[in-house]
């Protein structure tokens, strides 16, 4: 089989065989790529047309009781510098957020202690009862069922919580026993069971990671069919156990991307702030690979340096407006249009 004619498979049938997807992966051509962003662009264009959805990311907290071995903020990284905002400031950036036409926030954060069921609740429920009109995201980690069902019983809609790896044994290369593979996925159940739409993802070329752990990665978004996947390269943080391994490659992020696409044709999928770190016009590449979602960052000017992910994180000096129409820039720029509504699956 070519390259072609597995990506023509891939289109028509949303699976390929194993052996051909890695076949499909592990060589391909500049040109093999163009086709399948071709294919990809197609797809999401019947399906959403030329839309791309906002969501407003309020990074709320930077205290983070883990340790996971590639991120910024973990515990050991005594170096970073940590907040949190407080209701009243999270319910400004909403304001802010919904006067400059976002109907998705996005909370998201370290796994805080200080932000108990309770205050979580709480939070919720005000942005809740003050933009009935608007989807509330969470990101903040692993929590119990007991937890997820509360905030989603306060009003959270959709929870993003990347699976990271599906290789059980890579998992562990990532991160410390403490975190463990088995607790990532029954936290992925039972936010799928209570009834949130559920993103998943993962970085591509973190350490350790092989072709067939991004087989292992397909196979499980093919089985578990999240309603979002957030795919970007992983970049290495100075100040964490992984400071002198390589980036992701560019190239290889937008390919899984595409191929994400083909494999789920709903999905909604974010142009990553790590593509556009990875490289100027990663986001407006990620676009051309069929991702169809943006996230510029509502969180106040004075935090966004601390929320260091990884080094040389993009959009930390600019207000939210410049933000907003700076991404609004880079969409109309390859062809596509910013949508103001929810933007749920279709
Ligand atoms: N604490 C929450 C949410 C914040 S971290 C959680 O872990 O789920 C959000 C995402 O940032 C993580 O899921 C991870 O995939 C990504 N991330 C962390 N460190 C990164 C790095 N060094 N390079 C690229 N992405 C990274
Ligand atoms: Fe904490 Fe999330 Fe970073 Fe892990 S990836 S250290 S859980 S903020």
């Amino acid at each position: 089989m070519t390259n072609l004619q597995r990506i023509e498979l891939l289109e028509k049938e949303r699976t390929l065989p194993r052996k051909e997807m890695r076949a499909l992966l592990e060589s391909h051509t500049a040109q093999d790529a163009e086709a399948l962003f071709a294919r990809a662009r197609a797809v999401r264009a019947r399906v959403y047309g030329k839309a791309v959805w906002l969501r407003g990311l309020i990074e709320f907290t930077s205290h983070c009781k883990n340790d996971c071995y590639y991120c910024g903020l973990r515990r050991g990284n005594a170096r970073a510098e940590r907040y949190r905002l407080d209701r009243t400031e999270i319910l400004a950036c909403c304001k802010n957020g919904y006067a400059l036409g976002f109907r998705t926030f996005v909370l998201q954060g370290g796994e805080d202690p200080f932000f108990t069921d309770a205050r979580l609740a709480e939070i919720v429920r005000n942005i809740r009862t003050i933009y009935p009109d608007c989807a509330i995201t969470l990101s903040l980690g692993e929590r119990s069922r007991a937890s997820y069902q509360a905030l989603f019983e306060a009003g959270a809609d959709r929870y993003l919580l990347r699976h990271e790896t599906a290789n059980a044994a890579h998992y562990a290369t990532l991160h410390p026993a403490a975190l463990s593979f088995e607790n990532r996925m029954r936290c992925l159940r039972d936010l799928r069971e209570i009834g949130y739409q559920v993103g998943c993802g993962f970085m591509v070329g973190s350490p350790g990671q092989t072709i067939d752990c991004l087989l292992d990665d397909l196979a499980f978004l093919q089985a578990f069919r999240p309603e979002m996947v957030g795919i970007g390269p992983f970049l290495p943080h100075k100040d964490t156990p992984f400071a002198a391994e390589a980036p992701g490659p560019l190239e290889q992020t937008l390919f899984v991307l595409a191929v994400i696409r083909l494999l789920l044709p709903t999905v909604l999928l974010p142009a990553t702030t790590a593509l556009g770190t990875v490289h100027p016009m990663g986001r407006e590449k990620g676009l051309l690979a069929s991702a169809n979602v943006v996230m510029p960052n509502l969180s106040p000017v004075l935090v966004r340096k601390k929320y260091m992910l990884y080094d040389n994180k993009i959009c930390t000096g600019e207000e939210a407006a410049e933000c907003r129409f700076c991404l609004q820039r880079r969409v109309e720029s390859v062809g596509f249009h910013i949508e103001t509504s929810r933007g749920d699956p279709a």
